[in-house]
Formats: C-alpha cells, sequence, structure tokens
C-alpha cells in the first residue's frame, strides 16, 4: 500500500506509538492528521461542561509539541476541526489513502466515533485500530477481559505472574509523506481563546505548571526520576499534598498519551539497575497497573461504569441537591481539608490521590449526592481527565465499582494524618493562616471570642459548616 493516514486521538507521541510505527511499515507514505471534535467540549447531561480550560491548554499545547516532532521528521500534523465520521473520510479521498492507523480506546464514546469513521470510510479503505495505551497489551493478558477478575489484587498478580511487558517501540526517524499533501492546508492548532476559554491564572501554590506534550513529560520524567532521584522514596511520599515531588504527576501526560507507559516502565526498569531497586520504584509499576486495571475493566464492563449502581448494580438513595452540590464545587463547604482540595483543583486542574478521595468520599458518603455529578465536575476540571481512570476511581469510591469499600473516608482525621501542621489547607485556605493548629481542620469549634481572637467570623471570612460533620460521623460509625 502506498499511503496511510495517521489519526491521532489520545496518542500525541511519537515514541512507542504502535499507530504510527504500523503504518510506517504497511505504507510507503502517511499523512498525520488530529481532528479536534466540538463534541469533546459540549456540556454533559450533568450540567458540567466535558472539558474544561486546563485540559484544553495541555491538549492544545501537546499538539503543538506533536507537529513539532513530525516535522522534525519530515512530517507534518495536520488539525481540523469537525466531527471525524465527517473529515477522516474527506481527508482519504484528497490524498488518495488506502487505510487509516489510529489508536483504539475502551470507553463508549470513544468507541462510537470509531465506529463511526470506520463505516463512513470507503469498503476499499482498511481500517486498522491499534492498542496503543497500557502497560500490558490486551492481547497479551492471561485471561480476556470479558472474563477478568473484577477485583484489583488477583488481577494484578495474575498478570504479573503470566504476562509480560512488551519493550516500547524506538519513534520512527523519517515521516514520510506524499506528494498529494503538498497542496493540503495543514490548518491552524485552535488556542485558548479561538475555543472560547479564558486562560487559567498561573498560581505559585500549583504541584506544577503542566506543559502539554511529549517533550514536556519527557522532561517530567528526567527531573523526577534521575535529576531528583525521587523513585527510591516514591511509595513512602505518594500520600502527600504539597510540591511537585511527593508523586510522579504523570498523569496528565498519560492520558493524552503523550507518554506511553511502557516507555516509562522502561525508564524505571534503568534506573532500578543503574539507581536502586527497592519497594519504592515497583510501586510506580504498582500503580501503572492500577490505571491498567481500570481501562481493561471499561473494556469488560462498557456503560455500566457510567449508571447509578455501577458494575455491581449497588442501589443507594442518592441525593440531587444542587445547592449541596454547588457549595462542594466551589470549594465552599466550610470543612477545610474539602475546600483546599477543590480550590486547588478549580484553580490549577490537578489534585493529590488522598485530596481524590477524600472530596469524593465527602460527596458520597457524608452529603449522599449523586457521585455520577462529582465524576462529572472532575471530567471538567481535571488535567489528567481519563474516562476509566476518573469513573472507575467515583464508582470504587462510591461503593458501586470494583473491590468495593464499604468504608467512608472520615476527612476529619484524614486531614490531621495527612496534613497534620495544616500546611495544606492554609495554603488554599489563606483566611485560615492564623488559627491554632486544633481548629485549622474544625473551625466551627471555634467560640464566638476565639472567631473575634483570631479575626476569623465563621459565615462570613469562611463558611460555617454546609452539615454537622462530627455528628454525621458517629451515624455512619453506627450503620
Ligand atoms: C475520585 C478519583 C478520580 C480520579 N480521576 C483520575 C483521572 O481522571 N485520571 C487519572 O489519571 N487518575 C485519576 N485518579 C487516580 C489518581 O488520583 C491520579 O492518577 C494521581 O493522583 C495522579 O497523580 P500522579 O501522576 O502524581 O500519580 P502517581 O501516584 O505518581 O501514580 C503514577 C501513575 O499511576 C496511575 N495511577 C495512580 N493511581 C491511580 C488510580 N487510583 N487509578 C488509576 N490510575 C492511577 C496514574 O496514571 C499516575 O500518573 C483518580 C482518583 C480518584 C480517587
Amino acid at each position: 500500500m502506498e499511503t496511510a493516514v495517521v489519526w491521532f486521538r489520545d496518542d500525541l507521541r511519537v515514541e512507542d506509538n504502535p499507530a504510527l510505527v504500523d503504518a510506517l511499515s504497511a505504507t510507503e507514505t502517511m499523512v498525520p492528521v488530529y481532528v479536534d471534535d466540538p463534541r469533546q467540549r459540549g456540556d454533559t447531561r450533568y450540567n458540567t461542561m466535558k472539558r474544561g480550560p486546563h485540559r484544553e491548554r495541555f491538549r492544545q499545547e501537546s499538539l503543538r509539541d506533536l507537529r513539532e516532532s513530525l516535522r522534525d521528521r519530515g512530517g507534518e500534523l495536520f488539525v481540523r476541526e469537525g466531527e471525524p465520521e465527517g473529515v477522516i473520510p474527506q481527508l482519504v479521498e484528497t490524498v488518495d489513502a488506502e487505510v487509516v492507523f489510529t489508536q483504539t480506546k475502551p470507553a463508549t464514546e470513544e468507541w462510537a466515533v470509531e465506529t463511526a469513521v470506520r463505516e463512513a470510510l470507503p469498503l476499499t479503505v482498511d481500517f486498522y485500530p491499534r492498542w496503543t495505551h497500557t502497560l500490558y497489551h490486551i492481547e497479551d493478558l492471561p485471561t480476556p477481559t470479558e472474563q477478568m477478575n473484577d477485583t484489583f489484587t488477583p488481577w494484578r498478580h495474575e498478570v504479573e505472574r503470566e504476562s509480560g511487558i512488551r519493550d516500547p517501540i524506538a519513534s520512527p526517524e523519517n515521516v514520510p509523506m506524499p506528494s498529494s499533501v503538498g497542496a493540503v492546508d495543514p490548518g491552524t492548532i485552535p488556542t485558548l481563546d479561538d475555543s472560547g476559554f479564558e486562560h487559567p491564572p498561573d498560581d505559585d501554590r500549583a504541584v506544577l505548571r503542566f506543559e502539554g506534550g511529549e517533550s514536556a513529560g519527557k522532561r517530567r520524567v528526567e527531573s523526577y526520576l534521575w535529576e531528583g532521584d525521587h523513585l527510591r522514596t516514591y511509595k513512602q511520599t505518594r500520600n502527600g499534598m504539597l510540591g511537585a515531588e511527593y508523586s510522579s504527576k504523570l498523569s496528565p501526560w498519560l492520558a493524552a498519551g503523550c507518554l506511553s507507559p511502557r516507555w516509562i516502565q522502561q525508564e524505571i526498569e534503568r534506573y532500578e539497575r543503574e539507581r536502586v531497586s527497592n519497594e519504592d520504584t515497583y510501586w510506580l509499576t504498582f500503580e501503572l497497573t492500577w490505571r491498567d486495571f481500570f481501562q481493561f475493566q471499561f473494556v469488560k464492563h462498557g456503560r455500566a461504569f457510567f449508571t447509578a449502581t455501577g458494575i455491581r448494580d449497588v442501589s443507594k438513595h442518592w441525593s440531587r441537591d444542587r445547592t449541596v452540590f454547588d457549595r462542594w464545587k466551589q470549594g465552599t463547604t466550610g470543612v477545610p481539608f474539602v475546600d483546599a482540595n477543590i480550590r486547588e483543583l478549580n484553580r490549577t486542574g490537578y489534585m493529590s490521590n488522598r485530596g481524590r478521595q477524600n472530596v469524593a468520599s465527602f460527596l458520597t458518603d457524608a452529603l449522599g449526592i449523586d457521585w455520577r455529578w462529582g465524576a462529572a465536575y472532575f471530567e471538567e476540571r481535571l488535567v489528567d481527565y481519563d474516562v476509566a481512570s476518573n469513573w472507575g476511581n467515583w464508582a470504587y469510591q462510591a461503593g458501586v465499582g470494583n473491590d468495593s469499600r464499604d468504608n467512608y473516608f472520615n476527612v476529619l482525621s484524614q486531614a490531621e494524618r495527612y496534613d497534620t501542621d495544616a500546611a495544606y489547607v492554609t495554603t488554599w485556605l489563606p483566611e485560615l493562616d492564623g488559627l491554632p493548629l486544633e481548629y485549622a481542620h474544625r473551625p466551627w469549634r471555634l467560640s464566638a471570642d476565639q472567631q473575634t481572637q483570631y479575626d476569623v467570623e465563621l459565615g462570613v471570612d469562611y463558611p460555617a459548616p454546609i452539615i454537622d460533620i462530627e455528628t454525621r460521623y458517629s451515624e455512619l460509625r453506627e450503620q
């Protein structure tokens, strides 16, 4: 075959990209394209946006970086706005391609678009989706996804025992294009203004300024693993909440496919050979395996992950009180640990894993709000949103998903354990800065005199709590 169209989706990289490399071996020339689908920016049924400004910016930067990489190899990244099922067949015709290579992803909407593109192509054009985004390849799983274990630990033991991780594929040196593209406009990568977003402000308190693109992702690996030498203590620090180095912060690059998990694994193994191999270094592989678990679970359960009753069909009574939900999403519940995390998310697009677990439990266990509202809000705000990781973790936290816990997180004891000196809450809630430690996580215990003394009037400087949280936890304990 002579020409392939390579349709990039959430695989915005040249290193270890099977769709790109397979296209190169099957054809002589290729036309790489990214389709900016307006449906990915629309509203959800939960009254939230599908993609907010942090992730939009990250994606635009990633596209610019990918375009640079392809140009360095003699290629181009063509960018089109529209629905892929319209754009791809049109491009195939313009450049006279015989085949389309692309990434496949297990989530319902992604699959629907993939199917629509396949069906819109003429029968003479082949369509080759490639599995590109997990550590373990789907074809290498010891048990097919339809029968996989829904509990993480036994599933992990099985894959670790019976499967292996493929080596990453080197990036191509050249990206040859057909002469037919000479007259084709490469298209413009949209800016935030084009997409109608306000620019997210830079904030010194942000854990990182997440810059999109494979180059920036590799720089993060360089700085976290190699220069900072942090992997040797990763397991011990990963429950932290302040600063760049308590965890890898690789999630946004993984979610957009700027980095491949297999390439990261190769770096971990190199680190283990050249520096140290211990439980902490293994733990990053362990977390990447958690990520895989949810990806494969989505293949197995599909749409069930988006239902209120989840994959286990658990009926719970969920409240749909908009006012309560709005206070949660604005970070004005009056519970500092929750509000600080949500304000970090709103401002920067990121929240630590510890924070995510706590705010999710607070919304679902303490406030009893429909967990899907929270998941949809995270979908809007997170810079690292990934459909399987997000909805899978939310369902888990709400007690309707995998390994489901029926135990809630007590955000007060969590706060006192993981933010012992209240440095985290006062970073994001400076209005509480002057409070003695014993009140920083429980300001409702301040008497009227103390509120005057410390200059924090509840309901004025900081909200009065949305519920009597201490009583609520006593009730939950008794259930
Ligand atoms: C309610 C909730 C929603 C979440 N939504 C997302 C999401 O949309 N996108 C996302 O990437 N992660 C999500 N996570 C998982 C986890 O919180 C983030 O991956 C992690 O905080 C990202 O920071 P990091 O890269 O420094 O993680 P690290 O601790 O350094 O972990 C390394 C990588 O392992 C993967 N990983 C770690 N923990 C998990 C996990 N529990 N589930 C799946 N993958 C994991 C991520 O790719 C991460 O980048 C969610 C967790 C919860 C509790």
